[in-house]
C-alpha cells in the first residue's frame, strides 16, 4: 500500500492550530488517503522548512501567523484570488511540480471561507449594509475582496496603522465603496456589521472601541474563535448588538477550499464544524 500524500499547517507557534482535526475528518468523510501534521518554524527557517517539506514529498501547507507575507517570496504563481489580496494561506504544488523542480501555487483561501461563513452558515446579509472591517493586516486583505462582492452599501476599514488601511483602499477601490481611518475617527455612528479582523482578541486585548458603532440591530463577527468569547464578542454583547459570533465557521469554510484546491473533491462542512465546536467545548 502507498503512503498517504503528506500535507501539514506550518506557523510559530502552531500547537494550538485546530487544522489537523478539521482536514483528518475531511479525508475519512471523502475517502481520501492523506495525512495532515503540524510544523512548527521560526521566522529564520521558514523559507528552508516549507523547500525542505515539498522536496521530501508533501503535497501542500496551509500557512499561518506569522508567515503569510515570507510565504509569498516562495510561490512561482499565484491564483487571482491570492494576487487580489496580496497575502496567502494555501500552498500547493503546481501541476507537473516534482520533488526536484518544486513550482509552487499560492492560495488564499481566508476571504472565500469567511464569505461562506457569512452567507451559509450564519445568513447574514451583507448587500445594502454598512460594514465595518477592524484591521489591516493580512486576514483583513483576504476578506476585502469577497466582502465587496457581496455589495456593502459601504465598506470602511478600522486600523491603529492608519496607512495600512490607506493602501487596502488603493488596492480594492474599484471593487466598491471603500474608506480608511483610524480609531479616533470613528464617531458614534452604528454600523450594521462589524467584523474584527484584527488580531488583538489573540492578546486577551479590544481594539480602542466607540461605543456608539453598535446598535440592537448591529451584528458582530469576530474572525478569532477559542472556548470562550473573544473580548469583541463580549463587548458587543454588552452593547446590546442583536448577533455576535466567532470565525469557527470561517476556519473550517477556509480549510474545505484548501481541501478542494489539493484534493479536487468538496467535503461537508456542517458536520466538521460541529464535531469541531463540540470538541472546543470538551
Ligand atoms: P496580522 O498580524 O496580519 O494583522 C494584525 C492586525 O491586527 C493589524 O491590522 C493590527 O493593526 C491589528 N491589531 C493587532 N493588535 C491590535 C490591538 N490590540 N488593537 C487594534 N488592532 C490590533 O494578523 P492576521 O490578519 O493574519 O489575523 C488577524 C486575526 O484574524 C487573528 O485573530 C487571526 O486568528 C484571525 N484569523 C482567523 C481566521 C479564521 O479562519 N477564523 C483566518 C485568518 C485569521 P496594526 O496594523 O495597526 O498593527
Amino acid at each position: 500500500m502507498s503512503n498517504p500524500d503528506r500535507y501539514a499547517v506550518i506557523g510559530h507557534p502552531v500547537g494550538h492550530s485546530r487544522s489537523p482535526f478539521i482536514h483528518q475528518r475531511f479525508a475519512a468523510q471523502t475517502g481520501q488517503s492523506l495525512e495532515y501534521t503540524t510544523i512548527d518554524a521560526a521566522p529564520e527557517e521558514f523559507a528552508a522548512t516549507v523547500r525542505a517539506f515539498f522536496s521530501n514529498g508533501g503535497k501542500g501547507l496551509n500557512i499561518t501567523v506569522p508567515h503569510k507575507e515570507a510565504a509569498l517570496k516562495l510561490v512561482d504563481e499565484l491564483t487571482p484570488r491570492a494576487q487580489r489580496a496580496g497575502a496567502i494561506n494555501t500552498l500547493a504544488l503546481r501541476k507537473g511540480g516534482t520533488a526536484t523542480q518544486l513550482g509552487l501555487l499560492g492560495d488564499n483561501t481566508d476571504g472565500a471561507g469567511l464569505a461562506r461563513d457569512l452567507l451559509n452558515n450564519h445568513r447574514i446579509m451583507i448587500a445594502g449594509r454598512r460594514v465595518l472591517l477592524l484591521g489591516a493586516g493580512g486576514a483583513a486583505r483576504g476578506a476585502l475582496a469577497p466582502l465587496l462582492g457581496l455589495k456593502p452599501s459601504e465598506l470602511t476599514i478600522v486600523n491603529r496603522n492608519v496607512l495600512r488601511a490607506q493602501e487596502l483602499v488603493e488596492r480594492f477601490r474599484d471593487l466598491g465603496q471603500l474608506r480608511a481611518i483610524g480609531y479616533d475617527a470613528l464617531g458614534n455612528d452604528a454600523y450594521d456589521l462589524v467584523i474584527n479582523a484584527t488580531a488583538a482578541s489573540l492578546a486577551g486585548e479590544l481594539p480602542a472601541l466607540s461605543p456608539g458603532i453598535v446598535n440592537t440591530r448591529s451584528i458582530c463577527y469576530d474572525m478569532a474563535y477559542g472556548r470562550d468569547d473573544t473580548p469583541f464578542v463580549r463587548w458587543a454583547h454588552q452593547r446590546g448588538c442583536a448577533r455576535a459570533t466567532m470565525g469557527l465557521g470561517m476556519l473550517v469554510e477556509q480549510a474545505a477550499e484548501s481541501f478542494h484546491l489539493w484534493r479536487g473533491v468538496r467535503p461537508d462542512t456542517a458536520s466538521v464544524l460541529s464535531a469541531l465546536a463540540a470538541e472546543l467545548q470538551a
